[in-house]
């Protein structure tokens, strides 16, 4: 499909501001904010709360949007009390998303979801009665004439979509869910006509896609979220999936989405880790094969990666769902040629897909309005009163502090004791697959600027001084410190490093090395020591794809091949004195990750450990009350963390106005999220 010569005249992104016809509709540009359920679907005034999260998104140039998964039937539901579209009397409400959308003259469509044995309940259907390995619930096998009515309840769901005023559906037909669960025998047994050959199999999606374009018309966008890669054994062969692409198109689907891994599958393939545009290739193999264009996804979070996906006919179409959370004027600021001024998705997951899993309402580490923008002033709104405000500390909770306030129209000094900005996230962007944590620095960094922030870097500000220049109010946002361990022989001894020094030069440590404390920072250190090493060229996609298994020329059934993980480069132990999972504090959705990617670094870990001395030998450790020596060259102390905050007391005695955020309030449960939340905040309540 990709027309190059048909390219707009804008300066950077010529591909990217292409509109896209339809025929019957036109696409203003080639971005889509692709499906993400949010949380807000279920909450009290839920309609309210998504009108203005995607009224924000349509103001900001976004073309067309997705919203979650919406059940088509109570039976489909991805949890209890999920969002579904049953029956006309629900329209009204949906009316009050989709005008505020088209306020703004962008489109939005409704995806139908049936969440299949995915169902977190105990009515979950499916093809068959398997139970899938992440969900407790067995489901039903759907009998013929269930499967007919399922059908039907698709069909129903689009034409009440058409009555709410969206502008078309996407029928979810991957990631594992219901129609995926159709498509393949590793889910699909049935000895009727839904199950046996791959024609029957994709019977039950051609028949939805059928059904819905009978009851639409033909002048209603149809999408198709197409599994092109399942990842997952006995899934589709690379054949099948353009076999049914082709089917799709013919039953009448105005453009093909990309759905890239089962939920069940073991590879990531939205974390950080995931090289920008890593899944493009995938795209690239249908074009070409039919006529209906084609949206890519996964891991494009700048209009550069779109632009360039774009131009190398990868796709018609590019799909982010997180980088819109991030920046709500993503494609403003990319038309109006301010791409730095893009706070960009770090792909960490954190505040977005965790929340959804401990089902919280989502909102974006970099950008905590997202989510709340029913609740929070507009950003473009000044306070009623310009306050001369001091922030000190240059971690992510100042920054995000200093720049909200600058943004509400305060006059705001930032001071930072050592000569840069970031705090913890300077270290963070050192370890393998975070690097995009530089790209939230940069953001910062250019708000500062354009906003006047006064820097005042390599300066330890005292209540006095801050008393003296006669602020109004000081956030303070000190940040924490490493925490140290009194324990024998540790002190003075070469061997024992803290965290920040090893992340900082790891080339210094030795080939054996034990961690002590297995948090975010442990695993993050155990990581960076696994493989960090200047000699190792690698091309980052290939290592990603090798290391995961994942078969770039899909010779086999659902694109897998047998893992390949780099050699580790240190023998590592990770030690923790709490009983239980290592890691089991890190995020929902990565968690899993960071666990799987030091097996294959066959690291050890140990946990119900405490630590007896260090002596010539190695590290003397118990474990369960058996004492062991590990033979080490290094200790790397990654125990956690204690506040700075003795500049609170003195600012108490000069009685002056202030706000504790970040590490400095809570050092137990520092994390970024909660930091640049807090800085926000407190720049609000000023
Ligand atoms: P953390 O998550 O609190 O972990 C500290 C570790 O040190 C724990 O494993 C704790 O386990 C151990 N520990 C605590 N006190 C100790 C003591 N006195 N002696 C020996 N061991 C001790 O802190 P962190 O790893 O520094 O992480 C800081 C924050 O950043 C966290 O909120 C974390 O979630 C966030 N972060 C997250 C990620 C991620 O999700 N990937 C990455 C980096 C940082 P035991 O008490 O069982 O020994
Ligand atoms: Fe992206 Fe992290 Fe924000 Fe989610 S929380 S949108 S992954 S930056």
């Amino acid at each position: 499909m990709n027309d190059v010569s048909l390219k707009s005249s804008h300066p950077l992104y010529p591909h990217l501001f292409t509109p896209l016809d339809l025929g019957f509709t036109k696409i203003k540009n080639r971005a889509i904010m692709g499906s993400m359920h949010v949380g807000l679907e279920e909450e009290r005034q839920g309609f309210e709360k998504l009108a203005a999260y995607f009224g924000a998104r349509a103001e900001g140039g976004c073309a067309l949007m997705v919203t979650g998964g919406v059940s088509p039937n109570i039976k489909g539901w991805l949890k209890p009390l999920g969002m579904r579209l049953t029956k006309r009397s629900q329209t009204k409400q949906h009316r009050i998303v989709t005008d505020e959308v088209h306020r703004h003259d962008a489109k939005i469509c409704l995806q139908i979801l049936h969440a299949g044995r995915y169902g977190y309940h105990p009515f979950c259907v499916s093809a068959s009665a398997i139970k899938s390995p992440i969900s407790p619930f067995k489901p039903k096998a759907l009998s013929g004439r269930q499967v007919k009515t399922t059908i039907e309840h698709f069909a129903r769901c689009a034409a009440l979509a058409q009555e709410s005023g969206y502008d078309g559906v996407e029928v979810m037909g991957s990631e594992g869910y219901l129609i995926n669960q159709f498509i393949v025998s590793r889910t699909n047994q049935r000895r009727d006509e839904w199950g046996g050959s791959y024609e029957n199999r994709i019977r039950f999606p051609l028949e939805i896609v059928k059904a819905i374009r009978a009851k639409v018309g033909k002048e209603f966008i149809i999408i198709y979220r197409l599994s092109m890669l399942d990842l997952v054994e006995e899934g589709s062969t690379w054949e099948e999936v353009v076999l049914l692409a082709k089917a799709l198109e013919a039953e009448g689907v105005n453009i093909l989405n990309t759905g890239i891994g089962w939920h069940e599958a073991r590879v990531p393939t939205i974390a950080t880790l995931v090289p920008r545009g890593g899944y493009r290739w995938v795209t690239k193999r249908l074009m070409g094969e039919v006529n209906v264009p084609l949206i890519t996804s996964n891991r494009i979070n700048t209009p550069e990666v779109a632009e360039s996906v774009l131009t190398e006919g990868a796709a018609d179409l590019v799909s982010m769902a997180r980088p819109f959370l991030a920046d709500a004027l993503f494609m403003q600021k990319a038309k109006e040629e301010r791409p730095e001024e893009i706070n960009t998705c770090i792909a960490c997951n954190q505040a977005c897909l965790d929340h959804v899993f401990q089902n919280k309402r989502a909102s974006c580490l970099v950008n905590p309005r997202a989510c709340h923008e029913y609740e929070l002033p507009p950003m473009a709104e000044k306070a009623e009163v310009s306050k001369r405000v001091a922030v000190v500390g240059g971690g992510p909770a100042g920054l995000s502090a200093a720049v909200s306030a600058a943004e509400r129209g305060h006059q705001v000094t930032l001071y930072e004791r050592s000569e840069r900005l970031g705090g913890q996230f300077n270290l963070a962007m050192q370890i393998p697959g975070k690097e995009e944590f530089a790209e939230t620095l940069r953001y910062y960094r250019g708000e500062l600027s354009r906003l006047n922030v006064t820097l005042k870097l390599s300066s330890t500000a005292t209540a006095k001084e801050l008393s003296a220049k006669g602020y109004d109010h000081i956030i303070l946002a000190s940040g924490v410190s490493p925490r140290e361990l009194s324990l024998e022989g540790f002190e003075e001894d070469k061997r024992v490093i803290g965290y920040a020094d090893a992340i900082r030069d790891p080339s210094r440590i030795g080939e054996r090395v034990a961690i002590i404390g297995a948090g975010g920072i442990g695993f993050d250190v155990a990581e960076l020591l696994l493989h960090s090493s200047d000699d190792e060229p690698h091309d980052d996609l290939e290592r990603y794809l090798d290391s995961w298994g994942v078969d770039l020329s899909y010779a086999e059934r659902g694109g897998l091949k047998t893992p390949m993980p780099p050699k580790p480069i240190r023998q590592l132990y990770l030690l923790q004195r709490s009983e239980g999972k290592l890691g089991a504090k890190l995020g929902k959705t990565t968690g899993w990750v960071h666990r799987a990617q030091l097996k294959m670094g066959r690291v050890k870990m140990i946990g119900e450990v405490s630590y007896d001395r260090l002596a010539e030998d190695g590290l003397h450790i118990s474990v369960k009350g058996e004492a062991q020596v590990l033979e080490v060259d290094h200790v790397v102390i990654c125990a956690g963390q204690v506040s700075n905050r003795s500049l609170a007391d003195s600012l108490e005695t000069e009685g002056l106005n202030y706000t504790v955020v970040g590490g400095a309030l809570k050092a137990g449960e520092v994390d970024a999220k909660r930091a640049i939340s807090e800085g926000l905040r407190a720049a609000l309540a000023l």
